[in-house]
């Protein structure tokens, strides 16, 4: 369980990001945040992660105030892949596992199973150029995944992609999330996933949350039922359809509302 309570967050030049963020995410959930540019997402996900501290308020994990320094079982995802375009596919893969001092033998075996999680099982030796943008936001994930994280960071991923890569690579996280599909009981981690499009957050998420222009704070908490993993017939359901309205009518709010920061 991760918290944040009545959280502020004012940078050092004054700028209020966020004024009164409260919320809570159960191990294993899949939540998605909505919100205007600027609106301070990415705010909270660096708290989430450990690499900032609120400046009021409170950051719990399983109960107990966070300190600084970064989440050590979290993996992030940025809209940049940012592999590194000297190494191979899996080299880039094992990075943080070389970071951790695991030996390259297990290392080597643990990036070429994350790899094939993905579907890039073919292209571990392949350099970062020969892959096309969707292959290299699935390596990044690879990368993100290798240690096995418990919390799973996304920030804007998918953004820059396709709408038809986009649409494989949600399912694809999904897959990731439940890795026995319907069946699974325990996902394999919680998933965080900070977005602009109202479609991709219904698609993904048990929860969207949706947050004003800045100073940010939630003000929307909205529960996406249906089934945990989702294909293309979900967008074509009452409940995808009902939520998108919803949402959407709570994102030109958030938008409307003054930055005061
Ligand atoms: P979002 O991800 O929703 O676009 P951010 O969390 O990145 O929003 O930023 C929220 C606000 O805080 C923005 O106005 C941004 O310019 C500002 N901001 C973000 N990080 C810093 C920082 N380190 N120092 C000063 N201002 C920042
Ligand atoms: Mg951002």
């Amino acid at each position: 369980m991760i918290e944040l309570k009545a959280v502020d967050r004012r940078y050092e030049t004054g700028l209020l990001a966020l004024q009164g963020v409260d919320l809570r995410i159960a191990p294993g959930e899949f939540v998605s945040l909505l919100g205007p540019s600027g609106c301070g997402k990415s705010s909270v996900l660096r708290l989430l992660a450990g690499l900032d501290l609120p400046s009021s308020g409170e950051v719990l994990r399983q109960g107990a105030a966070a300190t600084r320094g970064p989440v050590r079982d979290a993996g992030f995802v940025f809209q940049e892949p940012t592999l590194m375009p000297w190494a191979n596919v899996v080299t880039n893969v094992e990075l943080p596992l070389r970071l951790q001092g695991m030996a390259a033998e297990p290392r080597a075996a643990a990036a070429l199973a994350a790899l094939q999680r993905v579907g890039l099982g073919e292209f571990a030796e392949a350099m970062p150029r020969e892959l096309s943008g969707g292959m290299k936001m699935r390596a990044a994930i690879a990368r993100a995944l290798v240690t096995q994280p418990a919390l799973l960071l996304l920030d804007e991923p998918f953004a820059a992609l396709d709408e038809i890569t986009r649409f494989a690579l949600n399912e694809s996280l999904l897959s990731l999330w439940l890795p026995q599909g319907e069946k699974t009981k325990v996902p394999a981690f919680t998933g965080v996933f900070v977005t602009h499009s109202v479609f991709e957050a219904v698609f993904l998420s048990q929860r969207v949350l949706v947050m004003s222009a800045r100073p940010g704070r939630i003000i929307e908490d909205l529960r996406i039922e249906g089934p945990r993993l989702r294909d293309a017939s979900f967008r074509q359901s009452p409940v995808f359809v009902d939520a998108c309205a919803r949402l959407s009518t709570a994102l030109a709010r958030a938008a409307e509302e003054p930055a005061l920061g």
